[in-house]
């Protein structure tokens, strides 16, 4: 039978990358500075992601496998003054209902733990653990019950580079928090959680591509600020995916912004390369509006000729400003 969380589960969590990318966004919204996120087989047979956030009690962890049980916020209707990820009360149960769950959390302030074992959204047993402060989530046989989605998966390798695209997104927008990816028992990458984004930026992309990084900044306007790295040319890529844009501390995508950083390279590219780089906008939420996907955020930007403008001047003036 059919529940409405497994309806819902098709819109949040079509795959592994989009599993793990609400599971960390839930740990950092319960102030996790450190997160583990370990995967075997793309995440296809297993996802496990660990932090050191402020847990739950058993009470609040039975509910947080209710459908629209946040204990964040009430509405979205002005997404970018929340200061959670997270807003729906969706990810989890919805995961919960498409897999094998195991939710082991145990609150700062508590000595005791509690681990919940869920199948297909029925809660299955419900034990005190003796477990860090903080929360584990593991993620078994994504999609068991809902073989259709499950033919819509792409190899272990291929869901397996998604997960590390998700993630390592998440922590360029999060460089205070230490972001460590394990896939097949191998590091990833591990941010180091300083707050740096050149060091976020190192550990993801690996200390070469970091080097031939230069530093983008306008902060001249009071509306609106750009900050974040752009590749040197010779950095070129067959393919967009490696301009990462990240407005008031999220990832988003905006072709606007892509585009508009690409054309800070026209002439410096061979035809149809594209450059690397992060591009972070700090914009004053009114000019904001934001189309929000279940599993992904579209924004417009009110003012967008000048914010596309600003962000190639800026981008084509740190270029310039070195001997390339
Ligand atoms: P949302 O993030 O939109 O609130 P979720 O379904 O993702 O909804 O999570 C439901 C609730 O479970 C959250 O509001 C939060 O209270 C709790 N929760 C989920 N993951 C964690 C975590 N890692 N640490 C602490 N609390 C969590
Ligand atoms: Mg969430």
């Amino acid at each position: 039978q059919f529940t409405a969380n497994q309806i819902a589960a098709g819109e949040v969590v079509e795959r592994p990358a989009s599993a793990v990318k609400e599971l960390v966004e839930n740990s950092l919204d319960a102030g996790a500075t450190e997160i583990t996120v370990e995967i075997t087989a793309g995440g296809l047979s297993e996802i496990t992601v660990r932090d050191n956030g402020w847990g739950m009690d058993e009470e609040d962890a039975r509910l947080a496998l209710l459908r629209h049980a946040t204990s964040k916020i009430r509405g979205a209707e002005d997404l970018f003054r929340i200061t959670t990820l997270g807003f729906r009360g969706e990810a989890l149960p919805s995961i919960a209902a498409v897999s094998k769950l195991t939710l082991k959390t145990r609150p700062a302030g508590s000595d005791r733990g509690t681990h919940l074992e869920v199948e297909g959204g029925q809660v299955l047993s419900c034990r005190p653990a003796a477990l860090a402060p903080g929360t584990i989530v593991q993620v078994r046989d994504l999609f068991y019950n809902t073989p259709a989605r499950k033919k819509h998966l792409k190899s272990a390798g291929t869901e397996g580079g998604a997960v590390g695209d998700a993630l390592s997104r998440l922590a360029l927008a999060r460089p205070e928090a230490s972001i460590r990816f394990i896939h097949n028992r191998r590091e990833i990458f591990a941010t180091p959680g300083t707050g740096k984004l050149l060091e976020a930026l190192a550990a993801v992309m690996g200390m070469e591509t970091a080097r031939q990084m230069l530093p983008v900044e306008d902060i001249s306007r009071d509306w609106l600020a750009i900050r974040g790295y752009a590749g040197r040319p010779v950095l070129h890529r067959s393919n967009r995916r490696q301009i990462i844009v990240l407005v008031n501390g999220r990832y988003v995508y905006s072709s606007l912004v892509a585009l508009a950083v690409q054309e800070a390279y026209h002439t410096l590219l061979p035809a149809g390369r594209h450059p690397v780089a992060v591009i972070s906008l700090q914009v004053d939420p009114e000019l904001l509006d934001v189309n929000v996907h279940p599993a992904k955020l579209q924004v417009r930007l009110a003012r967008e000729r000048e914010v596309a403008g600003a962000v190639t001047r800026a981008v084509r003036e740190a270029l310039i400003s070195t001997s390339l």
